[in-house]
Parts: structure tokens; C-alpha cells; sequence
């Protein structure tokens, strides 16, 4: 689909099935981020983790359902972590758990209410992982009826919590896209043109990166518009170069003790590609795993704060840059457009 076509298949679908894209443009003026207690002003949102997991179920979408696990036992395995990173320095951390994976607002917002870190959720469907953890409605709807759910949750929040999200996630296996996936990238899209909201895509590999990246601007969408996460497993660094120079975000996340040298190397090269501006990072950590005793080791998230900052620091990656990838950076991904 050409951009042309996009917009005409885009009145279509504004004029018919979502009514509500006018509106949601004019929600968001004057405004803002979006965090499980409402919108903010983009300046409150400080340091922030881009990417971290709260909670993540992976039995698989056709048998997930309420009640596999105990919000209270979550809640209260979550809560120290949450508080932890809090005072390590981070003010805002972002949820990166989709629907039909784990993702659970109300749980979310409580987490917020008692530990004072601003958190972020997300819409979107997950298709990596041979689409286990996608819904029937991702094959049976088209990309627009999709892009429909999402906004919808955009306006009036997801039920039953009423709890907004921040950003889209979605996620793709390694390139070329499949079918499956870039229907995912087009409800992505008409979703961000509705919405604002950044695309963030957990993404197989970069193939996949360049694919959606050019995919997304015959919809017409920027690539600023797009966050490449997990692109630390792509080998071929001349790819980081190429989505940054393209104008994505590009996600170095799994930052833990056993990757962290390659982490700063990682982040050198794009200093010194003069890249900084475009580059997120996280740890991935986390998290609640349901169905196991206890829900499983959960893996901390002020591992970056207390030692992987200091560690780029003696790298040469000035207070300057790291307040740059720690605050302005994640900061214009989440502000939506006014
Ligand atoms: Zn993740």
C-alpha cells in the first residue's frame, strides 16, 4: 500500500469505524505522557526504563485467562523491586508486558499508588514467538479493525481498569515479515496516526528492523515513530547505524551483569557514530513469572542505576549524554504530539 492508498483506506475507516480520531487528537493537545494514573506533563517523567516487565504469563494466548494467578501474591513480590528502583534513582518505568502475555493495568496502577514510580502500559498484539501469543481476532480481523481495539483502549482505557496505555507494543519474528506480522506493523501504524503513541516492536532481527522501518514510511509514518527493541541481537552494528540514521529509536535493553561490556561497546559505537540522540536503553528484567512456585525468580531493575551508568561513565559517555539516554531520549518517545 502506497501512501496514497493508506489515506484513502484511512478516511475510509475514520469516516466509518473509528469515529473517534478527531477526538483523540484533541485529547491529547496540550498534554502530555500517559501513566497508569492518567496523563503528565513530559517533564515529570524523568529517569525511565523504556522496557522492563512487571508480570509475564507464558502459557500462550489461547489459555491464558484471569485467575492463573493471585494479584495480592504479585503485588506483593513486585512491590520491593518497584520501591528498589525508585530510590536507585528512576522515576518512571514502562510496562512492556502486551495483552494475552501477562499485561494486567489494575495490577500495574496499585504498584504505582504504593511505591510513587510512575509506570507506563501499553497496546498492541505480540506476534514473535510462532504467534503464541496472539489472539484469533489477529488473523480474523484486518490491520484496520485491529488499529480500531487499539485506539479504542487509547480512549477509554482498558477494561476494566480504565487504565490508559502509554505506548504500543508489538513484536515480529526475524525478517522478511511474515503476513501475520505485517498486519501487526499496518494496525501499529494506523493506531500511531490515531494516537500518537510510539511503536515500540520487540523485533526478531534486523531485517525485520529495516522492513518495518520502510514499511512504516509507505504508511507514512516517521521512523521516529518506531523503537527497535532488543536491537543489541542483531551482530551487523552497520544496521544499528542505519535505523538511527533513518531516524529510529534503536533499543539496546537486556542490559544485566553478564552483558554489560558489550552493552557500553554498544553504546560507544553509536557515540561515536555521533547517535546518541537516537539510542534507549533497558534491562528487560523483571518479573512475576505466572505459573511457577512463588512466580519464579525475579530478576531486579536498578542494575543500570547502581552499576551499568557508573560503567559508561568510565567509558567516556558524559553526565551530559547519559542524561540524554536516560531522560530526554525515553522522554520524546512517550510525549505525544500536541
Ligand atoms: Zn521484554
Amino acid at each position: 500500500m502506497n501512501r496514497r492508498q493508506f489515506l484513502e483506506f484511512a478516511a475510509a475507516g475514520a469516516a466509518g469505524v473509528l469515529p473517534v480520531s478527531s477526538l483523540a487528537r484533541a485529547r491529547v493537545r496540550n498534554v502530555q505522557a500517559v501513566t497508569v494514573l492518567g496523563p503528565i506533563g513530559p517533564e515529570r517523567l524523568g529517569r525511565t526504563l523504556i522496557h522492563e516487565h512487571i508480570m509475564v504469563d507464558f502459557i500462550g494466548a489461547d489459555a491464558i485467562q484471569p485467575g492463573r494467578y493471585d494479584p495480592e501474591e504479585v503485588f506483593l513480590k513486585a512491590l520491593p523491586h518497584v520501591r528498589k528502583v525508585k530510590s536507585a534513582g528512576c522515576d518512571t518505568l514502562v510496562d512492556c508486558t502486551p495483552a494475552y502475555i501477562g499485561r494486567d493495568p489494575r495490577l500495574l496502577r496499585r504498584l504505582s499508588q504504593a511505591s510513587g514510580l510512575q509506570i507506563v502500559t501499553n497496546t498492541g498484539f505480540y506476534g514473535a514467538a510462532q504467534n503464541k501469543y496472539l489472539p484469533r481476532v489477529a488473523y480474523t480481523e484486518t490491520a484496520w479493525q485491529l488499529a480500531t481495539r487499539w485506539v479504542k483502549e487509547f480512549e477509554n482505557g482498558i477494561p476494566p481498569s480504565g487504565v490508559r496505555p502509554g505506548i504500543i507494543k508489538i513484536g515480529v519474528n526475524s525478517g522478511p515479515l511474515s503476513e501475520i506480522d505485517a498486519k501487526l506493523v499496518k494496525a501499529a501504524a494506523i493506531t500511531h496516526q490515531q494516537t500518537g503513541l510510539t511503536i515500540a516492536s520487540h523485533t526478531g532481527d534486523g531485517v525485520a528492523a529495516m522492513a518495518q522501518i520502510s514499511t512504516l514510511k509507505s504508511l507514512g509514518v516517521a521512523p521516529a515513530g518506531f523503537i527497535w527493541v532488543h536491537a543489541q541481537n542483531e551482530a551487523d552494528t552497520r544496521l544499528h547505524l542505519r535505523a538511527a540514521d533513518a531516524g529510529a529509536w534503536v533499543e539496546f535493553d537486556g542490559i544485566s551483569s553478564a552483558t554489560a561490556q558489550k552493552h557500553v561497546e554498544l553504546v560507544m559505537g553509536m557515540k561515536q557514530a555521533g547517535y546518541l540522540s537516537r539510542v534507549l536503553l533497558s534491562q528487560d528484567s523483571g518479573w512475576y513469572h505466572v505459573g511457577e512456585p512463588g512466580g519464579g525468580s525475579f530478576h531486579p531493575y536498578d542494575f543500570l542505576f547502581i552499576e551499568f551508568l557508573p560503567l559508561l561513565e568510565r567509558a567516556g559517555v558524559s553526565a551530559k549524554d547519559i542524561e540524554m539516554l536516560m531522560i530526554r531520549n525515553p522522554r520524546a518517545v512517550l510525549t505525544l504530539p500536541t
